[in-house]
């Protein structure tokens, strides 16, 4: 019955994906049975063993479990890896049931079913069919990383450990597009420190919110008209957004303390040690303004942007591989970061491309279409068959 309702296997392996739940813990981590990769790496690891890959899953120094399997192909001294990160975002407020997979209309509707659980399910499955007809033609890493929505401490792991695949093939929802640049992001905690008393004599007080209105304003006002005239030529100008604000503990009590996220979008070419410095030079200056103005700024995330030819050999293999299996290849770029800044980063070759739409990931009522997962299936293939097949 599965088989002839499901032949290639998408929606019973996608379905038993998104029925893991492996949502990021995030910070400070949350814990709960939802929370963290560890269920669905144990899911993955017993799956690739299952298919003859030598398993490992090394841990980040929060404890989180990456899967780093190793399929040892007929030319041992070449290796494509392909890459899907194994962290979901939270739950909140979606309409449709998160971890009970559901089919209507050929998409498949849950948490992570299309970022990043459709890529990956593409990914799996193809190289299941790079196995069917023993060892693969070159080695293939499956690597199925932690934490990639909130600081990519799983990618960073593989980087730092050396692995050195001469192709890595980074899935993600592009609508099967090859995506050959992106931007970074840098993420700052803002912490501003008052004295508080009672609220009937504010003035004996400092106000760490009125402090913190400074530093808004300071982005609002200074940064974002800078940003705007900065043009790349390829992703258009960085961005920056206040996301977060906390502060105070009531309303009769002067707030001591006050905090915020920024998040700020970077194009190639720009520097986080450099735009850090940027930004806490324009905080010094609110300090040199009111000697009662105390803070902190610190550094809490940062994805590297990535920026690669489209005639280099990862783009040139994957639009061939579009173009064996759709006829033809589309490239684009994305004002989205991904663990393809890493890779690409450490100076692997990289390409970007997966299932799915961006604009169903991370939403509601969340899902992907089957059938282009279908088609991701022959295209990750082909991918690894047009390395191959390159001299
Ligand atoms: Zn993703």
């Amino acid at each position: 019955m599965q088989a002839a309702t499901d032949p290639s296997g998408i929606v019973e392996l996608l379905s038993a994906l998104v029925a893991c739940p492996s949502v990021n813990p995030g910070v400070p981590p949350k814990s709960g049975d939802i929370y963290g990769e560890t269920r669905l790496a144990g899911l993955l690891a017993d799956l690739l063993r299952g298919w003859g890959a030598d398993v490992r899953c090394p841990r980040d120094t929060d404890g989180r479990p990456s899967v780093v399997a190793r399929f040892d192909g007929r030319d041992a001294r070449r290796s494509v890896m392909f890459e899907a990160h194994a962290d979901t975002v939270p739950v909140d407020g979606m309409t449709v049931e998160p971890f009970t997979p559901a089919v209507r209309d050929g998409l498949l509707y849950g948490r992570g079913a299309c970022d990043n659980k459709g890529p990956m399910t593409a990914m799996l499955l193809a190289v299941k069919q790079l196995l069917q007809a023993g060892p693969p033609p070159v080695t293939l890493y499956f690597v199925a990383t932690a934490d990639e929505e909130m600081g990519g401490s799983g990618a960073r792991l593989i980087v730092d450990e050396g692995l050195r695949p001469d192709l890595v093939v980074v899935g993600e929802p592009t609508d099967l597009r090859v995506i050959h640049a992106h931007k970074g992001a840098v993420r700052w905690r803002v912490r501003t420190r008052g004295r508080s008393v009672h609220s009937s004599r504010p003035a004996d007080g400092v106000n760490a919110i009125y402090m913190m209105s400074r530093v808004v304003r300071v982005v609002e006002e200074e940064i974002v008209p800078s940003l705007a005239r900065v043009s790349h030529p390829l992703l258009g100008a960085p961005t920056i957004s206040v996301g977060t604000i906390r502060g105070g503990s009531q309303v009769n009590v002067v707030p001591d303390e006050c905090e915020i996220e920024i998040d700020r979008r970077t194009v190639p070419g720009e520097q986080i040690d450099t735009i850090t410095r940027d930004f806490a030079a324009r905080l010094a200056n609110l300090s040199r303004q009111d000697a009662n103005f105390n803070h902190t700024l610190e550094i809490t995330q940062d994805y590297p942007p990535f920026d690669s030819e489209r005639d280099a050999a990862p783009g040139r293999i994957a639009a061939a591989a579009l173009a064996d299996v759709l006829g033809a290849a589309e490239f684009d770029t994305a004002p989205w970061a991904s663990n393809a800044g890493f890779f690409a980063g450490a100076g692997l070759p990289t390409v970007l491309l997966g299932p799915g739409s961006i604009r169903q990931a991370h939403t509601a009522d969340e899902s992907i279409a089957l059938a282009e997962i279908e088609k991701a299936i022959r295209v990750y293939a082909a991918c690894v068959n047009r390395f191959a097949a390159c001299p």
